[in-house]
């Protein structure tokens, strides 16, 4: 089989799916299913809806193509506010759209009128951690502006938290969106049917015990795919983290110096590590490398310890030489998933197996 290439086991993400999509359920909150770590994979896609998601968001138009393309039973959100230049794409491919300048909202009216059609949008709301949303004061203005806007739905209100800054979605902050929502409804004499309360990093709140309020969504991707919750990345009780793993090939494996000789400077990435000496160490070179993926992002099989990265070249150490031509497995976090996704020199594997034990759990 090819290497590097990213194996997918999609059995376990829909494992995970479920059980999140249930425990949520419990608390009235409903899920999007984040798919931009995969490229908007209709493979991903399908398995997500299969798995209880109600609707789909993606960042990249591109993703959402492919995945209006595949024809899923599940409505396509751009998750991202939109570009000006991408608009008409934006209009066919998403039925909904998370926005936060009005210029853009207007623009997407316009478009949805040229083509006969309407457009939903969420607008985003900043609470707090310096991204995308319009500021709390702005907000009932912003709400009026689209609510005169023709071939629009104003589907909702939204919030991202923990991206930028990692102000922590709590719930003050989502008591916050849950006032909002209920002033703006007042306000305008509207039904706002999305709130939708952030990301993975919600997961803390949502499966607490404060009550939701408001909140009936959230988009979730990385805790989909790797069973962490990405506040303190740590594993989320009863899912898998071990559904994606990064292989790569060992080209060189040899017995050296543990630590460099000659005059010392930069390094390709910055200043090396620092090196202790162990005397002689078996040294394997893996033919993957910064090109591929976040190499600081990779977790090592057990006993094997990463030394450092180049361009092309992992190494590490192992307790004993590793064979010419040997896989080892890597678990990608968020950052180094991402990476290896988009590096065209790393093959993806999804792969549907039979329903495995749950392994990688803590306790
Ligand atoms: C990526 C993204 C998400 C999903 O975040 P995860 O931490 O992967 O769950 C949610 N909302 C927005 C706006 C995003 O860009």
């Amino acid at each position: 089989m090819s290497a590097p290439r990213l194996e997918v086991d999609l059995t376990k993400v829909a494992h995970n799916t479920s059980t999140l999509v249930s425990r949520l359920r419990g608390r009235g909150i409903g899920v999007t299913g984040v798919t931009k770590a995969a490229l908007g994979s209709p493979e991903l896609g399908r398995a997500l809806v299969g798995a209880g998601v109600g609707m789909l968001g993606d960042s990249r138009v591109e993703n959402l193509e492919r995945l209006r393309a595949a024809d899923l039973p599940a409505r396509l959100a751009l998750i991202r506010s939109p570009m000006a230049h991408q608009l008409d794409r934006i209009v066919r491919c998403a039925d909904v759209s998370f926005n936060s300048e009005l210029e853009i909202v207007a623009g997407l009216s316009a478009v949805a009128g040229a083509r006969g059609t309407t457009h939903a949008v969420v607008l985003m709301v900043e609470l707090g951690d310096l991204r995308e949303g319009i500021l709390p004061p702005d907000l009932a203005d912003a709400v009026r502006a689209t609510l005169r806007l023709p071939n629009l739905v104003l589907e909702g209100l939204g919030t991202n938290l923990a991206c930028r800054s990692g102000v922590v979605p709590d719930a003050t902050k989502m008591a916050d969106l849950s006032r909002l929502a209920s002033s703006i409804e007042a306000d305008f004499g509207v039904d706002l049917g999305l709130v939708s309360g952030g990301n993975s990093a919600n997961l803390g709140w949502a499966l607490g015990e404060e009550p939701v309020g408001r909140v009936n969504d959230l988009r979730l991707g990385e805790s989909l795919l790797l069973g962490l919750d990405p506040l303190h990345r740590r594993p989320v009780g009863g899912l898998h983290t071990d559904a994606i793993v990064l292989v790569a090939e060992v080209i060189e494996s040899k017995i050296k110096p543990s630590l460099p000789w000659g005059r010392l400077a930069q390094a390709a990435f910055g200043a090396p590590g620092e090196a202790t000496d162990t005397g002689l160490v078996a040294q394997a070179i893996l033919a993957v490398g910064e090109q591929d993926v976040d190499p600081l992002g990779l977790q090592p099989p057990p006993g094997v310890r990463i030394l450092g990265a180049s361009s092309d070249h992992l190494v590490v150490t192992a307790p004993e030489r590793l064979p010419i031509g040997a896989e080892l497995r890597f678990t990608p976090n968020y950052s180094a998933l991402l990476r290896a996704m988009t590096s065209p020199f790393v093959e993806k594997h999804l792969l549907t197996s039979t329903p495995a034990p749950l392994s990688g759990l803590p306790g």
